[in-house]
């Protein structure tokens, strides 16, 4: 066996070579390992290794008695063998001048004696080296054995050679254009550990000059934290599924073009950690090239995952074929907040980064398709998988998105539906997990809800409500009752607040507990809004006309209302049309309500503030408003919650609630009034704790108009005026 004459040239003609072969750090080769294994068997040697040696590193292929991470070139004795024409032989490190024993890694350090030969590609670049290794110093390699180390050598070559065409081979089979693949791989921390010459040609760097870089130089600024942040997130939560991924993402040229890229992943084990490898597609050509590609691109913006009608056929197909699938319906919870907050770019970025992130939770037959929106739906071979594969994906989106300066948590609600015996289209399916999922979000979000016919039945008797409510709206069925608010201890009554009601023609007075969700949900809320505004101002002016003493009236807000963006002007509107002064005019907020995470919700209370209405916060105490809510919210009163007064007289701990929130609307300069007082003894009990106004059965229920006007002309009697 000779070796080819060596190359003296450039470095960077050896690392061409070199990465040629695919070297992706110390791939496991069985073909090399059964080398590695004969080599030790025949030269009676104990310890074998061949290593590939590029500008910086020597990375181990294959360990025979040892086990070897990629390490620095000048700690290991291999670059000596590379360099030298035949055979090198080392009697004893430890002796010899040529070599720093001390800094070689751990196990070699023992060692003495010492032999390699260098590995040489047909082409004559030398490109690392089969080495040996004993404990014991001096040991004679005979001509027998160094032809033997210098032929399996020449195997080991063969065996690369085999690696490269088969490379080759399997990337004509899989693809179009082999020299279209560029290989990357990256830390956990999103630094390059490898780069080939075709994926820096890709990217438009030089040679080498990747490598120990961070990701990011790829990525395009604006999208760089998240994209950056996903790989670093790839990178340590595939670990667990290990399975190939494609996705698709903008990369970011040298010469600072964008252009999109597919990213082939998988997650491999290193002796110097983990790494995320990916074969990188450049797929602008490909989209170009195809109509029907770049149609579903444009549809389908989160591309790598499949759309509602690649997932619809998909799913028919599984229950065609009588498979049981399950059907995850998900929808991000925040993200309508992510987008009105931060704007639509860091919003699809968020979509980006879920798409990312999803396909990591689920197992490799798991369909994953976005329905658009923050609306995405999974395909599970097996319905029984369910509950385990909601459970990952909740854990997984408890870690926040990076995106750009943002960190964004975005929790996720999920419907659940099994496609059990019965004939089911798929349509039937989604429909079911859509319930679910419906479900899912009333109970507080957050978490998964597995579909039961019950919720169907449900649903119906929502939508039948929401036709009669419909009705009921056109028919002016809707109608508002007044309840008294009176000053502690004389019962004056100071102002009213009004209260919801359907006159409804076959059930009768329906409470708002009956309907207001269902009102809530309407289309009309927003109109109903303005309509009880504009009503209690209407009605304040017909007491005034007929002389009763001026008296606050309190309206309570829905949600919709304060983004609706006319809260002010209508409010504003109706005082002036019916010449009140704002001062009597109140309207009533929950903390759901000034717990908004936009803060702009808020302006319109500000505004409203200012111009002298007084803010009212209902309900307090029940939830987690705080200290901090109350600073950012204008208030004028707290409405201390019904449950604390009915404990008053028995829980300790209500009467020191309503001590405490008394003496902290004092220090915020706020008024306090007392919800459902029902017996004269707790309105003797918060009288004494210096509360001055109440609101209760004990003074009167929810009334008409006209009863308001009966109860204050028979002022000081506290006979109940029930609606
Ligand atoms: P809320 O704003 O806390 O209204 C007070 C509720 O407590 C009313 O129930 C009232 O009838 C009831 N209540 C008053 N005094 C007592 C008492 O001494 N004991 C007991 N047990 N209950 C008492 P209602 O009218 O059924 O209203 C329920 C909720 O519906 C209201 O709670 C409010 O959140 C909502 N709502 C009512 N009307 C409207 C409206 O016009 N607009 C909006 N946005 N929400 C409304
Ligand atoms: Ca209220
Ligand atoms: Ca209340």
């Amino acid at each position: 066996m000779t070796i080819p004459s060596p190359t003296t040239g450039p470095d960077d003609a050896r690392l061409a070579a070199l990465r040629s072969f695919r070297v992706v750090e110390a791939m496991a080769e069985p073909g090399l390992d059964r080398i590695t294994r004969l080599t030790g068997f025949s030269l009676g040697m104990p310890m074998v290794w061949i290593s590939l040696i590029d500008d910086h590193w020597v990375l181990p292929q294959s360990c025979f008695g040892v086990a070897l991470a990629p390490t620095p070139r000048h700690a290991m004795p291999c670059l000596r063998v590379m360099e030298s024409d035949a055979v090198l032989v080392v009697g004893d490190l430890h002796r010899d001048d040529r070599f720093t024993t001390a800094s070689f890694p751990e196990p070699l350090r023992a060692m003495h004696f010492y032999a390699g030969a260098p590995l040489v590609t047909s082409e004559g670049h030398r490109i690392g080296a089969l080495c040996v290794m004993d404990f014991n110093p001096n040991r004679v390699l005979s001509g027998w054995q160094r032809a033997t180390l210098t032929g399996f050598a020449a195997l080991v070559m063969d065996q690369l050679d085999l690696r490269r065409s088969e490379f080759g081979r399997a990337t004509v089979a899989g693809r179009a254009d082999p020299s279209d693949d560029a290989c990357l791989s990256v830390d956990p921390a999103g630094d390059v550990t490898f780069v080939n010459r075709a994926a820096e040609t890709m990217l438009g760097h030089a040679p080498g000059s990747m490598l120990g870089k961070s990701i990011d130089c790829v990525i395009p600024a604006a999208l760089r934290d998240g994209d950056r942040a996903n790989l670093v997130q790839i990178a340590r939560e595939a670990i667990a599924n290990g399975a190939g991924r494609t996705i698709e993402l903008t990369a970011l040229h040298r010469d600072g073009t964008r252009f999109p890229i597919e990213l082939s992943l998988s997650v491999r084990q290193t002796p110097m950690g983990n790494r995320l490898e990916a074969i990188i597609r450049d797929i602008s050509a490909w989209r170009a090239r195809d109509p029907v590609l770049v149609l579903m691109a444009q549809g389908n913006t989160l591309s790598g995952l499949a759309n509602r009608a690649q997932f619809d056929a998909r799913l028919r197909a599984s229950l065609e074929a009588r498979e049981h699938p399950g059907v995850l319906l998900l929808n991000l919870d925040g993200f309508k907040e992510v987008n009105d907050s931060l704007g639509h770019a860091i919003g699809d970025m968020l979509l980006q980064a879920v798409a990312v992130r999803l396909p990591l939770c689920v197992t490799q037959d798991t369909l994953v398709a976005w329905f658009g929106g923050d609306a995405f739906a999974l395909m599970l071979p097996s319905g029984t998988e369910a509950a385990s594969c909601a459970t990952a994906i909740l854990d997984a989106f408890r870690a926040p998105f990076h995106l750009g300066e943002h960190t964004v948590h975005v929790g996720l609600s999920i419907g659940a539906a099994l496609a059990t015996e019965g004939a089911v289209s798929p349509d039937d399916l989604v429909a079911d997990a859509d319930l679910a999922l419906y479900q899912a979000k009333t109970d507080g979000r957050g978490c998964l809800r597995v579909f039961d016919p019950v919720l169907r039945r449900a649903a119906l008797a929502r939508r039948t409500l929401q036709d009669d409510l419909s009705r009921a709206l056109k028919a002016g069925e809707l109608v508002l009752h007044y309840q008294p608010q009176v000053a502690l201890g004389t019962s004056q009554v100071i102002g009213v607040e009004a209260l919801l009601r359907w006159q409804h023609p076959e059930r009768g007075l329906l409470l708002p507990g009956a309907f207001l969700s269902a009102l809530e949900a309407h289309p009309c809320v927003d109109a109903v809004g303005r309509w009880i505004i504009e009503e209690s101002c209407r009605q304040a002016a017909a007491w005034r006309a007929a002389k009763l003493p001026p008296l606050r009236v309190a309206v309570n807000l829905f949600g919709v209302q304060l983004k609706s963006g006319t809260l002010a002007r209508d409010v504003m509107n109706s005082l002036d049309r019916y010449r009140l002064d704002p001062a009597g005019f109140e309207v009533e907020v929950t903390e759901r309500i000034a717990l908004q995470a936009d803060d702009t919700v808020l302006d319109p209370l500000r505004e409203l503030h200012a111009r002298g209405v007084s803010i009212a916060f209902d309900d307090f105490g029940t939830g987690y408003a705080s200290l901090s809510s109350l600073k950012r919210v204008p208030l004028t009163r707290l409405k201390i919650d019904r449950s604390f007064v009915r404990d008053v007289l028995t829980g300790r701990h209500d009467a020191g609630i309503i001590r405490a929130v008394l003496g902290m609307a004092d220090s915020f300069g706020l008024q306090v009034i007392a919800e459902g007082i029902e017996r004269p003894e707790q309105e003797t009990i918060l009288r004494a704790m210096g509360c001055h106004e109440g609101q209760g059965f004990l003074y009167g229920q929810a009334m008409t108009p006209r009863q308001v006007a009966a109860l204050i002309r028979g002022k000081g009697n506290r006979r109940l005026s029930a609606a």
